[in-house]
């Protein structure tokens, strides 16, 4: 079976990396809607697909996003609490990965910085311009490898592992709610 991402219809749109891996857990919808639940911004009820949980329309036959029937299996009126917590942790994995990978690009550039400003000549005897380039380097520096690193090798690893941890508990939900 194969799951279509709402994503695959906005093209041009930059979107994070999503493998159609067989697991419907997170369609986009039930994402902003379990994010605004769990900020306390939207209850946790309404109608929900009875197989990937996603927000449906009251007048919906099919799930826009894993294509189960209403017919054969009803919708439901909340969120499992166990995919609520699903998704909780896969977006603090996320998250302690980002900002891993973010922290170490900072400490590149501070001891990056010290280490050129200490080895280039002028600067030892230039206190004045030594600390102006070590500043730069940190401020610019810094926060573009703080960007590069936690944006792009942080948000990957940390997707890729918060995935596994999902598509696992996906499997085990699966097995206790349908046997
Ligand atoms: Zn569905």
């Amino acid at each position: 079976m194969s799951f279509r991402r709402e994503s695959d219809f906005i093209p041009g749109e930059e979107q994070r990396y999503r493998p159609d891996d067989g697991c419907p857990l997170f369609s986009e919808r039930l994402e902003e809607h379990l994010v605004a639940f769990t900020r306390g911004e939207l209850p946790n009820r309404g109608s929900f697909c009875g197989h990937c949980y996603t927000p449906l329309a009251a007048d919906s036959e099919r799930c826009p996003h894993c294509d189960e029937d209403v017919a054969t299996r009803a919708p439901v009126n909340r969120v499992p609490d166990e995919i609520v917590e699903v998704l909780r942790r896969q977006r603090s994995t996320e998250s302690r990965w980002v900002n891993g990978f973010a922290y170490l690009g900072l400490l590149i550039a501070v001891v990056g910085g010290i280490a050129l400003v200490l080895v280039i000549p002028f600067f030892k005897d230039n206190l004045i311009w030594a600390t102006a380039a070590y500043g730069l380097i940190l401020l610019v520096g810094g926060r573009g490898l703080a960007g590069f690193l936690g944006g792009y090798y942080g948000d990957r690893i940390g997707y890729e592992r918060a995935r596994r941890a999902t598509m696992a508990a996906w499997d085990q939900w699966l097995v206790a709610r349908d046997g």
